[in-house]
């Protein structure tokens, strides 16, 4: 099985330019989707944890990437993630780039991030979709029993160009990447996000320290897409999605 995150991405600009996405668009044919409406502030780092660990953030509480000044470790986080629970019953297992710290974490694999993990600049962003993807398929190549990877610049490039047809563009190549991936991997698949996202006017909620040049800002609508018919109603359930998958 793989999960492909894509953070911050939302229905609001795939379906509105279904026709651009072609690869989303006959993923969405050929399997199911829906919205995950979060029940909490958007946060990532509290929902990638959430989705990965089964504990909702208010009991995890690690809602930011930095605490009394310094960066959260993976240690601090009071959890255990399924990629450890099935290492440990022995199956085959590789994390990349999964962004509830920074610099995003790994798991059995080697990965030197673009910019420590928070692309911001143009070429950052668009670098990381080819980063991201040919180690993706370096680790798909080795048929892993679960392989969790995150393309986090989708976040980024979504706070400054929202409203804009940059954005879309942006879709395009994430869409490209993902036509990549599915020519190499015929398995089952969940592609999800940690949060949706909306004008910074209309936004419920603020999740940045500065608003200089933003536009966009998170929202509760997540997406996901399978070829497997999943009930998702909240990230935490994606843990027990791939648990039971495993009968671990
Ligand atoms: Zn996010």
């Amino acid at each position: 099985m793989i999960i492909i995150g894509l953070d911050g991405a939302t229905w609001k600009i795939i379906m509105k330019n279904i026709e651009d996405l072609k690869t989303i668009k006959s993923l969405m044919d050929r399997g199911y989707h829906g919205t995950i409406y979060l029940k909490y502030k958007p946060l990532s780092p509290a929902i990638w944890t959430s989705m990965f660990s089964g504990i909702s953030p208010r009991i995890h509480n690690h809602w930011d990437f930095i605490k009394n000044n310094s960066l959260v470790k993976r240690d601090d986080i009071p959890v255990k993630f399924i990629w450890e629970i099935l290492y440990e019953k022995g199956y085959d297992v590789y994390v990349l780039n999964v962004p509830f710290i920074i610099p995003p974490y790994n798991f059995r694999v080697e990965f030197k991030p673009i910019g420590y993990g928070l692309p911001i600049t143009e070429k950052e962003c668009l670098d990381e979709i080819n980063l991201i993807t040919n180690k993706a398929l370096e680790i798909i190549e080795k048929k892993p029993d679960l392989f969790i990877f995150v393309y986090t610049a989708l976040d980024r490039y979504s706070h400054l160009h929202w409203g804009e047809k940059k954005l879309l563009d942006f879709y395009i190549l994430i869409d490209k990447a993902l036509s990549k991936i599915f020519n190499n991997y015929d398995g089952d698949y969940i592609i999800v996000s940690d949060h949706g996202f909306t004008d910074l006017n209309k936004a419920r909620y603020k999740t940045l320290k500065r608003y200089d040049n933003i536009k966009g800002e998170h929202d509760i609508d997540a997406i996901y897409i399978s070829n497997m018919n999943l009930n998702i109603q909240q990230p935490e359930d994606i843990f027990y999605i791939i648990k039971r998958y495993f009968h671990v």
